[in-house]
């Protein structure tokens, strides 16, 4: 539940009633609305709801006390209808400008980071990407440069200005990848490990959280709900594909998922075309269709010899291929949000701004 303070209400009736949301064991979020103060109520509620909505109704101060209806609190619409905007270094998430994350999979050498990164920046991307630990299926395959590629990122970051992001595996890396890098990502494998998820949510570090290959998009925002309730409201969604029964790609690309997030979330929305598609080939369609259905941005991996990759080696895009993305990833961006413009096509029909049809 969430409990709307009246416009008019004084610090001390404010902190009143967060004092009263702690003694009976529930933990009080600030929701700092522009008009007025809203503090959600998060915690085992239980049988005792009604008792507990009406005491805090009766509050001095309290202008309304409202239930959330789903189970995801602090990152559902309900809370928070306006969207989440996240600002790392120049980069600006969320508030309606293209995000582009792109570089290779791995930090192989920092030569090939450096490369990489000074073609993407100069293409626009707005974001470098590089792992540096490498969650891969088998034990065999090349694990990642580790430290050492967390200190080619920050160099590469000095050099270009773009902030970075990268994997974080286990909840003993935290800190030392947050001392590196400006975003902090999970991977897919990673999405219900919830101490790597309290753990990031106690950091001062935007996290993309990427979709479980096979999590419900309910899962995937409880998941994000461990990271915002732990402390940290800065989260990302990354949708990267789920696994179906399709084996001609890699996995299967969901695009519903971006409205229907955009409708049920503040949070912003990235899609991530080359571990979705698997292919180098599918990763402009599916960028392109993923920036139609109103993703805030794209993560797309890029090497400047991608058949030379240490890993993913066939879905990486060339040093041309993201200059070619871009130029068409651009104006495709600019037209999907001149539609916000026509009442027709705007908000709800796209899925942006809580609008859309209701219930599952
Ligand atoms: C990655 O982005 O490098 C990665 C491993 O992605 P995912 O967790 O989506 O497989
Ligand atoms: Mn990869």
């Amino acid at each position: 539940m969430f409990v709307v303070m009246a416009r008019t209400a004084t610090e001390a009736e404010i902190l009143g009633v967060k004092s009263h949301i702690l003694a009976e064991g529930m933990t009080p979020f600030d929701h700092a609305a522009s008009e007025r103060v809203v503090i959600a109520v998060v915690g085992d509620v239980g049988p005792r709801k009604q008792v507990l909505m009406s005491r805090l109704s009766a509050l001095a101060g309290v202008e309304d006390v409202t239930p959330i209806t789903r189970p995801f609190k602090l990152t559902s619409r309900e809370f928070r209808p306006e969207d989440t905007v996240i600002r790392v270094l120049d980069a600006v998430i969320g508030d309606g400008t293209l995000t582009m994350m792109a570089g290779p999979c791995s930090v192989e050498t920092r030569d090939q980071l450096f490369e990489t990164a000074d073609a993407v920046a100069a293409a626009g991307a707005t974001i470098l990407r590089g792992g540096a630990f490498k969650p891969r299926t088998s034990p065999y395959s090349f694990q990642g440069l580790g430290v050492e590629a967390l200190r080619y990122l920050a160099e590469a970051r000095d050099r270009t200005g773009l902030p970075v992001i990268t994997e974080v595996m286990e909840p003993n890396q935290v800190d030392i990848v947050a001392e590196y890098a400006d975003i902090l990502q999970i991977g897919t494998r990673n999405m219900q490990n919830y101490s790597l998820l309290t753990a990031v949510g106690r950091v001062a570090r935007p996290v993309m959280l990427k979709r479980g290959y096979g999590a419900t998009v309910e899962e995937w925002l409880m998941a994000a709900e461990y990271v915002v309730s732990s402390g940290n409201p800065n989260v990302i969604l990354c949708e990267r594909g789920i696994r179906t029964f399709e084996t001609y790609t890699r996995n299967t690309m969901d695009l519903a998922a971006v409205p229907l997030l955009h409708h049920l979330t503040h949070l912003p929305v990235i899609v991530d075309p080359s571990h979705a598609t698997g292919k180098r080939w599918l990763v402009k369609p599916l960028a392109i269709g993923g920036i139609a259905v109103g993703a805030d941005g794209v993560m797309v991996e890029v090497h400047p010899r991608p058949e030379e990759a240490l890993s993913d080696a066939e879905q990486q895009l060339t040093l041309d291929q993201f200059r070619d993305l871009m130029t068409v990833l651009v104006p495709v961006h600019e037209h999907v949000r001149s539609l916000h413009a026509d009442p027709v096509v705007s908000g709800a029909a796209l899925g942006i701004g809580g609008g859309g049809p209701e219930k599952h």
